[in-house]
């Protein structure tokens, strides 16, 4: 399949006639080829309507029929081949390794999606038996499902160009909830939206899906997607990018008439706190180093904060990791913008009064090159300018330096909320960890421990959201089966008459899923 500049809306590719956008290599720093149509009013209301058309006929698709629209959609995404990846790598700069990981990731979602869909579970089914005896009142019969909300709008992440983008896992998470969805395609990786966009648009053909159920514009974010998020048959949004586009999406979707949800992940710097114990491992700043220079650091849970306590040990830890960070490349970022705002968070960060170099990566000639770091602050310095808690998206980290175990964790206390909270600790550190974690719990989404928080496994038990800046609301998950939670919302039926009821809340439960039955979960039946 070829790359030719178009959008999808419903079953059909479009060329955008509002003018034209490339994509770009920042390897080279050059557009490539072809250029793109932009979407206009007469696109967007086009692919809202037929969204909100497919709703009803969409979420009425049994367990079945739906599961198999999304691994059809792995299916189509596998067909494309190296074409796939060789675009991504061209407009992404990363490394052919790194996206074929990525797309098996983004395969294994779709899947994992259908699987959560085939089981049935998420729908939430509970019945409450009418009781017509009770005194002094009956009780009625009480029925509760959980349904989709409506069309939802995506917007695709510049780090994740598959895993969260076109097809990604909000894509596949609102899919999986019987949701239809319109993805504001992300300017840094278009051709290879195109791409994905059109294995899904021809998976839903293949799966005789309603014509809305998916389209993806092309657009800028301030136009296409504000407008997007303002259209009325939007009913949540999913995005995954930067805290000042989250903030701005979430004050549109607010002032709607009708205002909407809009799970954000948005800003994290994921605190690593060095325990004295853990500094006994030899292994660690080589660890360290590792992290946070993977994929040039452009990754949601980098480690962007280290905490510790002063110590001899701390130093030669310090001192370690200056070798290993000094041995690291500088490496391609994805855009020129994040390379710019890359270079400007450093130079920021750099010229903070108390702030020190202690480490420091080669350079290198690429146009968009990244260039490691890692900068140390006192704890008292810290604690006074919450401009050192911005996040610096790419391979640069602080270390804030406590002279004590108060200091530490009024550091930890101090934090905003975290997508990830590590700990690195041994036996010895029991009472200062202790302490530590119900800090970390009402500040980060995950607790990790002798880790760091890059490699985010999509499973059943992951959580990858947390408190505000991290995400725009904390009760919910971006992977994970619980990702589908988003985007559903309970429905009660009272007194419904039988013939009437969803397949899900029959008494002969056909559909075979557990359900909590008079407060009591049963399996079968
Ligand atoms: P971004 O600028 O927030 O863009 C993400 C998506 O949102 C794009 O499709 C963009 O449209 C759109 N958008 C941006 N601002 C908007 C607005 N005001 N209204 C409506 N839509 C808007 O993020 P990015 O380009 O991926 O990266 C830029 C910065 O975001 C990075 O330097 C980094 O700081 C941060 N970031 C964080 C994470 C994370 O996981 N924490 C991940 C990626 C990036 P366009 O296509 O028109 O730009």
């Amino acid at each position: 399949m070829q790359v030719v500049g178009e959008m999808i809306i419903g079953r059909t590719a479009v060329q955008g006639k509002e003018g034209t956008v490339k994509a770009i290599d920042p390897s080279r720093n050059v557009e490539i080829e072809p250029a793109f149509g932009l979407a206009g009013a007469a696109d967007l209301q086009r692919a809202a309507e037929l969204a909100d058309k497919a709703f009803d006929i969409y979420r009425a698709t049994g367990l079945e029929e739906r599961a198999k629209f999304l691994e059809t959609i792995a299916d189509r995404i596998l067909d494309l081949g190296p074409t796939l990846i060789e675009r991504a790598m061209q407009e992404t700069g990363l490394p052919q390794a790194r996206l074929e990981g990525e797309r098996g990731r983004t395969v294994g979602q779709l899947r994992l999606f259908a699987k959560v869909v085939r089981e049935g579970r998420f729908q939430s089914a509970t019945l409450d038996s009418a009781l017509p005896d009770r005194a002094p009142a009956p009780r009625p019969d009480l029925r509760l499902r959980k349904i989709g909300l409506g069309p939802v709008a995506v917007f695709g992440a510049s780090n994740f160009p598959l895993a969260f983008s076109v097809a990604g896992g909000d894509t596949a998470s609102a899919l999986a909830a019987g949701c239809p969805v319109i993805v504001k395609a992300h300017s840094a990786h278009l051709g290879t939206s195109e791409l994905v966009g059109k294995a899904v648009a021809k998976a839903a053909e293949e799966c005789n899906m309603p014509e809305g159920v998916f389209s993806m514009l092309i657009g800028s974010g301030q136009t296409i997607g504000q407008n997007l998020v303002s259209h009325p048959a939007i009913k949540a949004v999913g995005f995954t990018g930067s805290r000042a586009g989250g903030v701005a999406l979430m004050h549109t979707a607010a002032a709607r008439k009708e205002p909407i949800p809009v799970y954000a992940e948005m800003s994290s710097i994921n605190p690593v706190f060095l325990l004295p114990g853990a500094l006994d491992n030899p292994k660690l700043p080589q660890q360290f180093a590792d992290s946070l220079t993977l994929g040039a650091g452009q990754f949601c849970t980098n480690p962007g904060l280290l905490i510790a306590l002063k110590s001899d040990k701390l130093q030669a830890f310090v001192d370690a990791a200056a070798g290993t960070i000094g041995a690291k490349p500088s490496q391609t970022m994805l855009t020129p913008g994040i390379h710019k705002a890359y270079t400007s968070g450093v130079k920021g960060l750099a010229g903070v009064d108390g702030v020190k170099q202690v480490a420091i990566g080669q350079t290198g000639d690429l146009p968009c090159g990244a260039q490691a770091f890692l900068y140390q602050v006192e704890a008292k310095r810290f604690l006074t300018d919450t401009a050192l808690e911005g996040e610096i998206f790419g391979p640069t980290s602080l270390l804030v330096v406590a002279e004590n175990e108060e200091e530490l964790l009024a550091v930890a206390e101090h934090l905003e909320g975290q997508l990830t909270g590590a700990v690195h600790a041994t036996a010895d550190d029991k009472a200062l960890a202790a302490k530590l974690l119900p800090v970390l719990e009402r500040k980060v989404g995950r607790i990790l421990f002798n880790g760091f928080g890059t490699g985010v496994e999509v499973a059943y038990a992951m959580v990858h959201g947390g408190p505000f800046p991290s995400t725009s609301d904390s009760r919910t998950t971006s992977v994970g089966a619980s990702a589908i939670d988003r985007f559903l919302r309970p429905v009660s039926y009272q007194d419904v008459p039988a013939y009437l009821l969803p397949e899900s809340l029959q008494d002969a439960n056909p559909q075979n899923i557990p359900r909590v039955v008079n407060g009591d979960l049963v399996w079968n039946g």
